[in-house]
């Protein structure tokens, strides 16, 4: 049939044609019109979904992590809820890379994403690629005493890969710090305000050693 219509195609005006075989030939060309349209829809799923995650871990990526924050913190609002956020970095992964070399990094990157999805257990939480060695987990429903349970529970399994990163001054294997915040959206506030809240808690978390995990204090 698709060799029928290849050459229909090849023969120039397809309305020309129709008036001479019409009713068949319509049928056969919707069936193929119905074919395409299943497959244009499934690659549009396909794009939808590569748009929002990130290629190198397979966890979501910055894009997805924006709307999903703001989305997760106007539901929060309206419902009267609270929300916690970890922000979570790999500790001097820039030796790690100068040791072990870009490749043995991006590896190093995936096994980590890898662990972190292992422990993030909630259908509605969210786990994505910040930027570099950075992952933020989204956890809606979830008070700040819930948020250091997963951010320990994450940061135990991480050291618990052993994987080694010899140079590193703290300690000679991979490890991350967590900064972690909770808020009950108040009208008049934004995200951002509970994003930078879990970045200072990190950047806490950096300066008192690594390898630990911080609460923000809001
Ligand atoms: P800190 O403990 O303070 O977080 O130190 P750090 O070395 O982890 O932080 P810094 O910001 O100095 O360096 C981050 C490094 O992460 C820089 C780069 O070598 C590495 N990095 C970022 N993105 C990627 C990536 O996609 N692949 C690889 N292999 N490395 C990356
Ligand atoms: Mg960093
Ligand atoms: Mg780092």
């Amino acid at each position: 049939q698709i060799n029928h219509f290849n050459r229909i195609g090849e023969s120039g005006d397809l309305t020309e044609r129709f008036e001479d075989h019409s009713s068949r030939e319509l049928h056969l060309l919707s069936q193929t019109a119905n074919r395409m349209l299943d497959r244009i829809e499934s690659l549009h799923q396909e794009l939808q979904q590569a748009s929002m995650t990130d290629s190198l871990t397979g966890v979501g990526n910055r894009r997805l992590f924006d709307q999903q924050l703001q989305h997760e913190w106007l539901v929060a609002r309206r419902n009267g809820a609270v929300i916690s956020l970890l922000m979570i970095d790999i500790d001097h992964f820039k030796l790690y890379n100068d040791t072990y070399g870009h490749q043995d990094g991006d590896q190093c990157l995936q096994g980590v994403a890898e662990v972190i999805s292992a422990q993030v257990k909630r259908e509605a939480d969210l786990v994505a690629r910040y930027g570099g060695e950075e992952f933020a987990v989204i956890l809606p429903d979830v008070p700040l005493l819930g948020a250091e349970k997963v951010a320990e529970r994450i940061r135990l399994a991480i050291e618990a890969l052993g994987i080694a990163n010899v140079d590193a001054p703290t300690t000679p294997w991979i490890t991350i710090s967590v900064g972690y915040a909770s808020m009950a959206p108040q009208v008049g506030q934004e995200c951002e305000e509970l994003l930078r809240s879990a970045d200072q808690a990190l950047y806490q978390a950096k300066r008192t050693g690594r390898n630990r995990i911080q609460a923000a204090v809001i």
